[in-house]
């Protein structure tokens, strides 16, 4: 989701902004008729994608506009844990009014086991009650803090699409 420099959004997040990174208009999966006709999957590039990020910035959806990674919301992360550079996409949302979910992407092989994936799933493990890890080959492990039915509910719709909420 590459912002132009003079973007407002840039001036919002003046320490986080998306820059050129595009982890999210290509990792996540985007419902049909949102930015294709079909349904674009998980880890395939968006249509608008381009070399400078998106060639739609100004019409994108409103899901791309109002979309927000942890990167992003997280102020006091460190400029190295930009989904790019990490290689790890994070997102955080409220499935329902208790129980705060979060899925971390594995957009490059191994960064899981890094020092740095190591202590990003730490962080967000302590503030939500269950995570969802996608690995790079595509197998997801659920981690469920404290299991209620309401949780296990939420573990088979697991939050994929860009900007919207899965509950
Ligand atoms: S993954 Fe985060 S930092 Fe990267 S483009 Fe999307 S919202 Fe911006
Ligand atoms: S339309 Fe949305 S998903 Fe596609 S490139 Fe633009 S910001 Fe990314």
């Amino acid at each position: 989701m590459q912002q132009p420099q003079d973007n407002s959004l840039n001036i919002i997040h003046s320490e986080h902004a998306c820059g050129d990174c595009t982890a999210c208009c290509s990792r996540l999966p985007i419902s049909a008729g949102i930015v294709s006709p079909e349904q674009k999957l998980a880890g395939t590039d968006c249509p608008h994608q381009c070399s400078s990020g998106c060639s739609i910035y100004q019409d994108r959806p409103s899901i791309c506009q109002s979309f927000e990674c942890s990167w992003i919301t997280q102020k006091n992360w460190e400029a190295g844990w930009r989904p790019d550079h990490v290689g790890l996409l994070c997102l955080e949302e409220n499935l329902s009014e208790t129980c705060k979910g979060a899925a971390i992407y594995e957009i490059r092989r191994g960064a899981l086991s890094t020092p740095d994936g190591i202590e990003i799933f730490q962080q967000i493990k302590k503030r939500t009650d269950m995570v969802v890890l996608i690995y790079f080959n595509g197998t997801r492990h659920t981690i469920v803090k404290e299991p209620t039915e309401e949780k296990t509910k939420s573990i088979i719709r697991p939050l994929t699409v860009k900007g919207r909420k899965s509950a």
